[in-house]
């Protein structure tokens, strides 16, 4: 029913993509530690502020209203992943995901404080001892450290992170924050430290469906079979094509590199995560042995039947297509976005009041949301009906950066003029940006005639 996993140690090797792989870690790493601390305005430039309902992002200011924008900005995501997984395979897997990117920093961890490949297997077999005991508790203790400031940063997202530091040191913090900080720290811990291929293997719906977006000319990384076969042993003096070998010596490295446990040698299979540690491992190899590198490569199935590989085919284009009408809808949606929402709430308490002077009153309430960062003041109007007049108002109405406004207003019409159901319409405008306009429409009951 079940089989336990067997521990994997993956072989520490140095190349090109092992570079790439490690430049990746750290710009993703720093900008996720960094982020929450960078300021925009003197204000937290990312922040998630869900009890306010406003999320910023540098200098825009995000509100429910805005949703659909977000939607959209996902939807954008997710056609990008799969555009640049059918160009490029599994890029996002063995560079950019959050899983690969912990999980080596998690290793890099685990061999400073156990050491190599085969130290660390030695130690795990070895009976315990102060030594063993010692490396283990570093480890932990890194391990540990690492994940409880990744909870914290996670939280400093959704909380303003300098106010959740002061909040900590005071030991004054509210259970959902200590909760979720706790929650995303151990699920840090969890996933990179202990999970990490099983993630991968089991967890993950991205490696499920990825290779419904494979083609045979998507980049793949893959052993040259033509190439390695019949593979074996050999000392690096024999002519190995004279003695009927191919360029595979079956040393295993690439095996021992690999942080999913697989054999790249027996084809294309859903474990890998395209993080390409195993090119790093076979180019070491094919060095030493002075045979060309590349018998583990980027490359695609059309390539290794020796045909010819497409980068521009009917998949490609209508990714490119979609992706290219939802970022120019997203962009012109923006760009023409009112940084104003102005509603109109009629009061449900009286249909309409009549004065002295042949005139009728409604009352309404006019909620006004100054979506941009600067303090700004409107003036309001109100048009559909003859002699309309405006009450309550003095002038100008001033609302805060990001604030909401409710003003109470008095509209007044004559008797004559406003008799039944009349649709009327209310204006706002910014005293210091005439396009900063927004109109609302409502209804003014007067008596029925
Ligand atoms: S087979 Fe190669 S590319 Fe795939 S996960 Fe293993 S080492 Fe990485
Ligand atoms: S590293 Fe290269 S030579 Fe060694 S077993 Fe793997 S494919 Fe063969």
């Amino acid at each position: 029913m079940y089989e336990s996993a067997k521990k994997i140690y993956p072989r520490e090797i140095g190349g090109r993509f092992d570079k790439l792989s490690k430049l990746a870690t750290i710009a993703l790493l720093g900008l996720f530690y960094f982020l929450p601390w960078l300021l925009w305005d003197e204000r937290q430039a990312i922040l998630f502020d869900l009890p306010a309902r406003k999320f910023y992002l540098l200098g825009l200011t995000l509100w429910p209203q805005d949703f659909p924008y977000l939607a959209l900005l996902l939807i954008i995501a997710a056609l990008s992943l799969f555009f640049f997984t059918a160009l490029a395979g599994r890029l996002w897997c063995g560079f950019a995901c959050p899983q690969t990117v912990w999980t080596e920093a998690f290793i890099w961890m685990e061999q400073l404080t156990e050491g190599t490949r085969s130290q660390r297997m030695k130690l795990d077999k070895a009976p315990w001892s102060l030594a063993k005991f010692r490396k283990k508790a570093s480890k932990q203790f890194l391990w540990i450290t690492f994940s409880m400031w990744t909870g914290f940063t996670f939280i400093g997202y959704f909380t303003p992170v300098r106010e959740l530091g002061a909040d900590i040191l005071a030991l004054n913090i509210g259970g959902w924050t200590l909760f979720w900080g706790l929650f995303y720290g151990f699920a840090t811990y969890g996933n990179a430290g202990y999970m990490r291929e099983q993630v991968c293997k089991y967890m993950c719906p991205y490696a499920r469906f990825q290779s419904a977006m494979f083609d045979k000319d998507t980049l793949i990384i893959s052993y040259d079979e033509k190439r390695g076969e019949p593979r074996g042993g050999r000392k690096r003096s024999v002519d190995h094509k004279a003695a009927g070998l191919g360029d595979c010596i079956d040393c295993q490295l690439c095996v021992q590199v690999c942080p999913t446990g697989i054999d790249i040698r027996e084809g294309l299979q859903y474990e890998c995560i395209a993080c390409a540690a195993c090119i790093d491992a076979c180019d070491s190899i094919m060095d030493k042995m002075n045979y060309p590198r590349g018998l583990v490569r980027y490359t695609t199935e059309h390539s290794l039947q020796s045909k010819t590989t497409h980068v521009v085919r009917p998949r490609m284009l209508v990714y490119a297509t979609l992706l290219l009408i939802l970022v120019g809808g997203l962009v012109t949606a923006m760009a023409s976005r009112t940084p104003v929402i102005l509603d109109v709430i009629r009061d449900r308490n009286s249909l309409y009041r009549e004065l002295p002077d042949d005139l009728v009153e409604n009352i309404y309430t006019l909620k006004i949301i100054n979506q941009s960062n600067d303090a700004r003041s409107f003036t309001l109007s109100v048009s559909g009906l003859e002699g309309l007049l405006l009450d309550g108002i003095d002038g100008e109405v001033h609302v805060d950066g990001g604030g909401v406004l409710s003003l109470p207003v008095r509209i007044r019409a004559r008797r004559d003029d406003a008799s039944g159901v009349n649709e009327i319409l209310f204006g706002i405008e910014a005293t210091d940006d005439a396009s900063v306009v927004m109109e609302e429409d409502s209804r003014f009951i007067g008596p029925t005639p």
